[in-house]
């Protein structure tokens, strides 16, 4: 565990523990993203904490928040995750869509990412039943020709 009395002056200044989730609020800057930046702008803290006290960041990893607080920048609570962004983590994670029809079999359908398709939603869109339509009257004309 690292202690908030290892951190530099000129980070530890910006920090805020939180009592309860342990949390070390950033309260300096913040980029367009909502991530901790130092004061120069120059560098995203949360990343230059993880390289300080746990260690490097291969390329092509993302340093996550586990604890899911943006502005955290406890060592602790940060992972380094292979290729996976926080966007697709939060995909990944998502129990729900965003009408409320739950993300699992039977109701989903897999993309080739990997991505859940929720089959609630997809059959209520316009385009999804005007196919279907459009399918059932060429089968219709299809048995007509047949006779
Ligand atoms: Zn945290
Ligand atoms: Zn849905």
């Amino acid at each position: 565990m690292i202690d908030l009395c290892q951190l530099p002056e000129r980070i530890a200044r910006y920090v805020e523990p939180e009592p309860f989730s342990g949390c070390w609020l950033w309260v300096g800057s913040c980029d367009s993203g909502g991530y901790p930046l130092t004061g120069t702008g120059s560098l995203i803290v949360h990343r230059a904490m993880y390289e300080m006290y746990i260690g490097g960041i291969a390329e092509g990893f993302d340093v996550h928040h586990k604890c899911r607080t943006r502005i955290c920048v406890n060592p602790n609570h940060l992972e380094a995750i292979s290729g996976i962004t926080d966007r697709k983590l939060r995909l990944i994670e998502q129990t729900h869509c965003k009408h409320g029809h739950p993300l699992e079999a039977p109701n989903i359908w897999f993309r080739k990412n990997g991505r859940r398709i929720c089959k609630a939603c997809t059959r209520a869109l316009p385009y999804y039943n005007r196919r279907t339509e459009e399918q059932k009257r060429k089968r219709r004309e299809r048995r007509h020709e047949l006779g």
